[in-house]
């Protein structure tokens, strides 16, 4: 298992995570738990800030919330100064009752309803991206009515694929997000959004898609969208203001992963992009990106209990821990593949291979399904890493299982963000009769 951030093995061989033992985190806080590396996060925060800055530019990195959010990382996200990209109305309503920056919000979804449209603009969200047509006529009414203005992207697809999951996958021709670069309509977008008095068009959002690692991609994306914008002007007379080339960097989940250089990508992504306006003789005063997972992925583990170790009839050897897909759906989604290891035995000899089995009610139910690790009994606790993005904000409560808590930890402490479910918590909205 590679170890990140503040991740290392003490003197007992135990894991030890912000300074906090593995162990002695289960035994105070239970099992499964979710374990953020604070400091992790933050320095992620700031080496994307730092990398993704061009003399001449106004660039700005936006937090992608939908990796893992809660009222403490939205308090972390404004500390360290990003902006934070929401797509539901309960995403929003988390970054204002946490007193967030409501106009450092940008506000995504393909579908949001009106009821989301209008909790925006009482907010003060400070921009709404506009997915399609429909939506845009909804907004620009709902503000008519309101009589409020707002700044608006426009999300556009610019038909690059990027070589990713297909389910992570945005921007092919067939994608549901979005209007195509390559569509007709999009003139009478851009002319109702110019001739509307209360929506701003400030520019363009694309996004290609998710967990990638060829740096091409992007540097295409910059290209296409250059071009794009270079077309718009010549066509529409519109000049952008702002251009969000959305998130989608690569983390290394396991052996073979290899992610991108995130300060030569982001670096280079901007000199493309300042290059390209140049020749094309267009301006694009503004910049965003929108990283989720390579801000949070790696700086989140899960420990789980082990219960029952089995061996089938037919020869494969299960361990089973106390969560699953409840926790950590992602093996199921996508047949994500995780590392792991044995928390309270780190420097023990890998002997068999495994597959961590949850506890749901689902053969698929499956963490990681074979990982060489030494010999596991029940007790041990198994840690497996990298679940920092899309594990807690995918959790569900299948087999009515509680959610596990999440505690952030930093220099020896560990402090509860969220708390564990409890099973009066499962059933706090039914009615039984
Ligand atoms: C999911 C998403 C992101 C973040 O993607 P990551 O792969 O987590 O970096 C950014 N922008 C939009 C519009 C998204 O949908």
């Amino acid at each position: 298992m590679k170890l990140f951030g503040t991740m290392k093995v003490n003197e007992k061989g135990e894991l030890e995570i912000g300074g906090c033992s593995a162990i002695a985190l289960a035994k105070e806080f239970g099992t499964p738990l979710y374990v953020m590396d604070e400091n992790l996060i933050r320095e992620n925060c700031k080496q994307f800030k730092k990398a993704f800055a061009q003399e001449g530019m106004v660039t700005e990195v936006i937090y992608a919330s939908k990796a893992f959010l809660n009222m403490a990382m939205c308090r972390l996200i404004q500390e360290e100064g990003l902006g934070l990209d929401v797509v539901s109305g309960g995403e929003m309503y988390t970054a204002f009752k946490a007193g967030f920056p409501m106009e450092k919000v940008y506000f995504h979804g393909n579908n949001k309803t009106e009821d989301e449209l209008e909790m925006a603009l009482t907010h003060g969200v400070g921009t709404i991206i506009v997915d399609n047509q429909h939506e845009m006529k909804i907004l620009h009414g709902l503000c008519n009515r309101k009589n409020q203005r707002i700044d608006i992207l426009l999300r556009v697809n610019p038909g690059i694929e990027a070589h990713t999951h297909a389910y992570i996958q945005t921007a092919t021709h067939d994608s549901k997000f979005g209007e195509s670069i390559y569509d007709e309509k999009l003139g009478d977008i851009i002319r109702f959004a110019q001739t509307s008095e209360y929506l701003r068009l400030k520019g363009f959002h694309c996004h290609i898609g998710s967990q990638i690692f060829e740096e091409k991609s992007f540097y295409g994306a910059v290209e296409v969208m250059v071009a794009f914008l270079q077309q718009v002007k010549e066509q529409y007379g519109f000049e952008t203001e702002a251009l969000n080339l959305g998130g989608g960097f690569g983390i290394y989940y396991s052996n073979g992963d290899d992610p991108v250089d995130v300060e030569a990508c982001l670096s280079t992504m901007l000199k493309l992009l300042k290059a390209g306006a140049h020749t094309a003789g267009i301006r694009i005063p503004k910049v965003m990106i929108e990283p989720g997972r390579a801000i949070v992925g790696n700086a989140g583990c899960t420990l789980y209990g082990v219960g029952n170790v089995k061996e089938t009839y037919g020869g494969k050897k299960y361990v089973f821990v106390d969560g699953g897909m409840t926790d950590n759906p992602r093996t199921a989604l996508y047949g994500a593949v995780y590392e792991a290891g044995v928390a309270n035995r780190m420097n023990a000899q890998p002997e068999e291979r495994v597959t961590i089995a949850g506890k749901c009610c689902e053969s698929g139910d499956i963490i990681i399904h074979g990982i060489d690790l030494p010999k596991v009994q029940g007790g041990d606790i198994i840690c497996v890493a990298s679940t920092g993005a899309y594990n807690y904000t995918m959790a569900s409560n299948y087999n009515r299982i509680p959610r596990p808590a999440v505690v952030f930890v930093k220099e020896g402490k560990a402090k509860i963000v969220v708390k564990r479910e409890t099973y009066d918590d499962v059933i706090r909205n039914d009615f039984a009769d």
